[in-house]
């Protein structure tokens, strides 16, 4: 068996903005183009970039949510994408994803109970009311929540509590792989740090795999084995969690890291600050060449017209820049 459970290959996600005089596109989002990467069976990836870069849509294509403009999602080897239905709707029951806000994808009429009763019933994992029943308690108790939850109602739970029945109905399937989508951005501190203690524990518990999608470095460091990290829609750079944080080679990588506080007050006075100039341009209208050449430190004058490819800089460690 393979090591590898989820590969991307050069996945495209284009959206066509409409609004001409004849009712045709007048434009296009170019919100992910030729992404490629791979997730191995009971490791962590977190996929990182700011608010637009395409993770979150890398994500829903993944999910086969969105319906990729090219390029091939291969689970176990196989292309979601060119699944028939019927084969893609027994596969797809593997891959569960955990939002962001449990609150709005939680169904406020129903109860806990329900809410994890419903994917044990509609993939008809188990037909039987009482047997049912019992998977409820035991989804419950993996996610550190009592018994008497399944009675009560979403809004009747704390935003950490929420987000443990969010981690349990994602549990209810058996899946393989988790798309963890923000899931503690809307948390708490203090609650952040006990969600990913339940995520680590359930999948060594479980010898489950994540993909953590998240906005910045500072949340997926702990969780993370290898880390991805996308700016406009493509890969900036992807290495194993120690060399991205201790060594990063692509300028963007080390101005999301400069942003990420350190502990020590010392150490946090010394280091160097990367100010990144001005917005994320619009995916609409992306610039030429190097997509992070308007706000790099330190592109030259090649950098606007030729694209650099993303290339292996040492072992394992890829990065997207000329002066890599
Ligand atoms: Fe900066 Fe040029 Fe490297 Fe792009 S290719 S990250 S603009 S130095």
């Amino acid at each position: 068996m393979s090591d590898v459970l989820l590969e991307v290959r050069n996945l495209v996600k284009h959206f066509p903005v409409g609004g001409g005089m004849f009712g045709g596109p007048v434009a296009t989002v170019r919100a992910v183009d030729d992404v490629s990467f791979t997730v191995r069976r009971g490791e962590t990836v977190g996929l990182v970039g700011e608010s637009g870069c395409g993770k979150t849509t890398t994500g829903r294509c993944i999910l086969q949510l969105e319906r990729p403009t090219s390029g091939q999602i291969l689970f176990e080897g196989t292309d979601l994408i060119t699944l028939p239905a019927e084969e893609l709707r027994v596969l797809r029951r593997r891959i569960q994803v955990i939002f962001q806000d449990p609150f709005s994808s939680l169904n406020p009429r129903m109860t806990i109970g329900q809410i994890l009763a419903e994917p044990l019933k509609v993939h008809r994992i188990i037909p039987e009311k009482t047997a049912r029943a019992e998977k409820v308690q035991e989804l419950l108790a993996q996610v550190g929540l009592l018994s008497q939850h399944a009675d009560r109602y979403p809004h009747q739970l704390s935003g950490g509590q929420r987000q443990r029945v969010g981690i349990a109905r994602a549990l209810a399937t058996e899946p393989s792989l988790i798309i963890c989508d923000e899931p503690v951005s809307a948390l708490d501190v203090s609650i952040q740090a006990q969600i990913i203690n339940l995520l680590e524990e359930l999948q060594s518990r479980l010898g489950l795999t994540y993909l953590f999608i998240a906005h910045d470095l500072s949340v997926v460091r702990h969780i993370s084995d290898r880390v991805v990290v996308m700016y406009l829609g493509k890969i900036a750079e992807v290495a194993d969690r120690t060399a991205l944080y201790e060594s990063p080679v692509h300028p963007y990588t080390r101005a999301l890291l400069s942003a990420v506080p350190i502990p020590d007050p010392k150490l946090e006075a010394s280091r160097e600050h990367t100010v990144l100039r001005g917005e994320v341009p619009s995916p609409l209208n992306p610039p030429s060449g190097c997509v992070f050449h308007p706000r790099c430190p330190i592109a030259e004058p090649r950098c606007s017209a030729e694209i650099p490819l993303l290339r292996e800089i040492h072992p394992e460690h890829r990065g997207a820049c000329h002066l890599a």
